[in-house]
């Protein structure tokens, strides 16, 4: 590999700043990646800029559901839960090597707020806004079934239970990269570690954007007759970079933790949705990796966005919750592997409960106080394509550009580009010189695009061998992260390519091997390793892994 593949395609993309674009989106996550490629393949001219890296905020840190929201209908959001179903049967064609069906059981009880009536109330409703679907739909199941199904749950006051599918994106995080990679491909200028320090102004207009590359240091101007801020809960933070007054709040983000720890005995096989014994709040137990996921919570958060992490009490409430509806599993803080927190983008509410605040996205023009600028507020992954396809709508408008359709709906992401994919995965898990699992990863994590990781093992040997035993990483993945995914940092390769990171240790065990392929086939210093290295340890203290605990 050529030391400067990276640097080329930075390079390049920075030279095409001095010219002019349609539309700015500042914020990398699903929604920022969605609507830049959206306008992409409108025909605009686009530029995508993002602080950290493609997913690395919220769009990561969820519970990596894609799914119509149940929850949604107590509130009569139909439009919401249909508009999601949608999204969700889109999301398992088009997406199909990071998005699978995940069934649920939902469990009544005596003591839940909602009686089971109303549960299975829902339960039709849902099957009937998703009469498009591919997923079977619900069924019931007596509480003998259930708890068969589920050996280890409570059974006390246990009056049955009802399975239904919604959609499961094990690698969250790779969703936003491919969807960058795509608005990438259709055109758009893409670049990732660029912070938006001061959105420019002239007059009441807003004409463009100074930027700080964060790779190569320096600042960068751009112009263009739109931008669009879609930094998700960063929104209101983006705003205060006006030249001028800033516009009143718009966002308040609740934040919600995840907890990951090992299967226990009696661990369901499906996910399970169940209520809160304390506050009837909805609560998950997920399967995730070969681990479980648990959560969430959902309280008002207004701290720094930049580093966010899980508190004492927020552990306790998910355990506690988990040990209620699984008596034997007696899960405590030694159990949790790592907790993660993600702040939802939801539209500013000072008070009431947070069960309450709309999830529905908008895109709010800033005219006429302010030209030239519109805010995304909200937005769920699932439903990043619609958003997309909404806020490029609106950059039309503004634009006052002839109409053109969007065609994202019937697109595939990059790696889902096969006409069988379930065929291509058969395939290159027969051909490919690699051990099975490393074969399955591959195929998981990268779609049809492990062919292009295959290419690069098969020109080197060196660069088959697996390089992390628990995830059967292999070191060519290193190379096509950096060569074909605009992978900057040790993080961008660990946390958001190759996905060591959502390992038990976080892909520290990994970190070495990652280092000195970054430094043998992409050409990084020693020293911007061992500074790699040094940020990724400080990084993941967030997380709080089980040795901090
Ligand atoms: C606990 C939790 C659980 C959830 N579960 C689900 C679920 O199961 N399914 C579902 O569909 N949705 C779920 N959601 C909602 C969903 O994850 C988010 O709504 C969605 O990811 C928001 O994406 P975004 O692109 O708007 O924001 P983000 O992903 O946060 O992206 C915003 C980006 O802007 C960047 N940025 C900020 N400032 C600047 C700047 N100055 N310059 C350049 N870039 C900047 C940030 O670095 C960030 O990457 C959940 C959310 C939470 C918190």
């Amino acid at each position: 590999m050529t030391q400067t593949t990276f640097e080329h395609h930075r390079t390049r993309a920075l030279a095409e700043l001095t010219v002019p674009f349609d539309v700015i989106v500042v914020g990398g996550g699903c929604n920022g990646a969605g609507s830049a490629w959206d306008a992409a393949t409108r025909g605009l001219r686009v530029l995508l800029l993002e602080k950290e890296d493609f997913g690395w905020g919220t769009s990561a840190w969820n519970s990596r559901l894609i799914h119509g929201g149940l929850k949604y209908l107590e509130k009569y959001d139909v439009k919401l839960v249909r508009e999601s179903l949608r999204e969700r049967e889109w999301l398992l064609r088009a997406a199909s090597h990071l998005v699978k069906p995940l069934r649920f059981v939902l469990p009544f009880y005596e003591r839940n707020a909602h009686h089971r009536y109303v549960l299975r109330t829902g339960m039709l409703a849902y099957d009937a806004l998703s009469f498009d679907k591919s997923v079977p739909t619900h069924r019931v199941f007596s509480p003998a079934d259930t708890a068969e199904l589920i050996p280890g749950i409570d059974r006390t006051g246990l009056q049955g239970s009802a399975a239904y599918y919604d959609g499961q994106v094990e690698y969250a995080e790779r969703l936003s990269v491919e969807v960058a990679l795509a608005a990438r491909e259709a055109g758009a200028v893409v670049l990732n570690h660029a912070r938006v320090d001061r959105l420019l102004t002239e007059g009441d207009r807003v004409v463009g954007v100074e930027i700080t590359d964060l790779v190569g240091g320096g600042t960068h101007r751009a112009s263009a007759p739109v931008t669009v801020n879609a930094a998700g809960p960063w929104l209101d933070e983006v705003l205060g970079r006006l030249d001028g007054p800033t516009p009143d709040r718009m966002t308040g983000g609740t934040k919600g933790t995840h907890l990951v720890v090992d299967p226990w005995p009696g661990a369901p096989r499906d996910a399970m949705y169940y209520e809160a014994m304390t506050d009837a709040r909805p609560m998950l137990v997920i399967p995730w990796l070969g681990r479980y996921l648990l959560g969430s919570t959902d309280e008002r958060f207004s701290g720094d966005l930049d580093t966010v992490s899980t508190d004492d009490d927020e552990i306790a409430y998910v355990l506690g919750e988990t040990n209620k509806i699984f008596p034997g599993a007696d899960l405590g803080p030694e159990h949790v592997l790592w907790a993660y927190e993600g702040v939802r983008p939801l539209p500013f509410s000072p008070a009431g409960p947070t069960s309450d605040i709309s999830r529905r996205h908008d895109v709010r023009d800033h005219a006429p106080q302010i030209e030239g600028l519109l805010s995304v507020v909200g937005g769920k992954l699932t439903t990043f394509r619609q958003l997309g396809e909404d806020v490029s709508t609106a950059v039309l408008r503004r634009l006052g550009t002839r109409r053109r359709p969007s065609v994202t709906r019937r697109l595939q992401f990059p790696g889902a580009r096969a006409a069988d994919f379930g065929r291509f995965a058969t395939a290159f898990r027969a051909d490919s010189p690699f051990p099975a699992p490393t074969a399955e990863r591959l195929t998981a994590i990268y779609g049809t695009r492990a062919a292009g990781v295959a290419a690069i093992a098969a020109a080197d040997p060196a660069l088959a061998e697996v390089i992390d035993e628990e995830t059967g990483a292999v070191a060519a993945e290193v190379v096509f992260a950096v060569r074909e995914e605009m992978a900057a940092s040790l993080a961008d390769v660990v946390a958001r390519r190759s996905m060591l990171g959502l390992s038990a240790d976080l892909g520290v065990g990994a970190l070495d091997a990652v280092g000195s392929i970054a430094e043998k086939y992409a050409g990084w210093s020693a020293e911007r390793v061992s500074d790699d290295r040094a940020a990724y340890l400080r990084y993941i203290t967030r997380f709080r892994p089980r040795s901090t605990v």
